[in-house]
C-alpha cells in the first residue's frame, strides 16, 4: 500500500522519519529535513507530537528484553518529536544513509548523526533520528504512526 509507481520502472517508496526529542530540543528539526529535501525526497506528511509509551512499545518491538529497551521509550516519550512520511525512489536505504550509523561517536562525518550526534546519553544513544531499516518495517512503522494516511 506504501508503494506507488511514478513512471515507468521508477519505484517510488515511502518511509517513517523521526526527528527524536534530543533532536527537537537542540533545534535541529530545519537541519535534518532540510538534507531529507536536499536529497530529493519529498514530505507527504509532518507532525509534531509527543509519542505514548503504548504507541512505542509497539515502534520498538523488536528491541523489547534489551538492556537498552525502557530507558530508550523512555527518553523517546519524554517530548516532543517530529514525524514525517517521506516519499522518494529507494528513500528507505536512503534515509539511513543520511542518517549514518546508531552510534553518533563512530557514524561517519557528512551524515546526520555523524556531524551532529554526540555520545551524551549515557543510558541511551540521544542519536538525533529514526528511520525505517527496510520497506516491511516502513509499512508497519507507518501504520502506527500515520494510521489515516
Ligand atoms: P537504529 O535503527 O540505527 O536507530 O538502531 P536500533 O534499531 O538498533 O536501536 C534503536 C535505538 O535504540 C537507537 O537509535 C538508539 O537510540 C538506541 N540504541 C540502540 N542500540 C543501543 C545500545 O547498544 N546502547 C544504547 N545505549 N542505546 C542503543
Ligand atoms: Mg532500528
Amino acid at each position: 500500500a506504501q508503494q506507488s509507481q511514478e513512471g515507468p520502472g521508477e519505484q517510488v517508496e515511502r518511509t517513517l522519519v523521526l526527528v527524536k526529542p534530543d533532536g527537537v530540543a537542540r533545534g535541529l528539526v530545519g537541519e535534518v529535513l532540510r538534507r531529507v529535501e536536499a536529497k530529493g525526497y519529498r514530505l507527504v506528511a509532518l507532525d509534531l507530537r509527543t509519542p505514548t509509551r503504548d504507541l512505542l512499545s509497539r515502534h520498538y518491538a523488536e528491541h523489547e528484553g534489551k538492556p537498552f529497551y525502557e530507558p530508550l521509550v523512555a527518553f523517546m516519550s519524554s517530548g516532543p518529536v517530529v514525524a514525517a512520511v517521506v516519499e522518494g525512489q529507494r528513500c528507505v536505504e536512503g534515509f539511513r544513509s543520511l542518517a549514518g550509523a546508531t552510534e553518533p561517536t563512530t557514524a561517519a562525518p557528512g551524515t546526520i548523526r555523524g556531524d551532529l550526534g554526540r555520545d551524551w546519553g549515557l543510558a541511551v544513544q540521544q542519536n538525533l533520528v529514526h528511520g525505517s531499516d527496510s520497506p516491511g518495517s516502513a509499512d508497519r512503522e507507518l501504520a502506527l504512526w500515520f494510521p489515516s494516511l
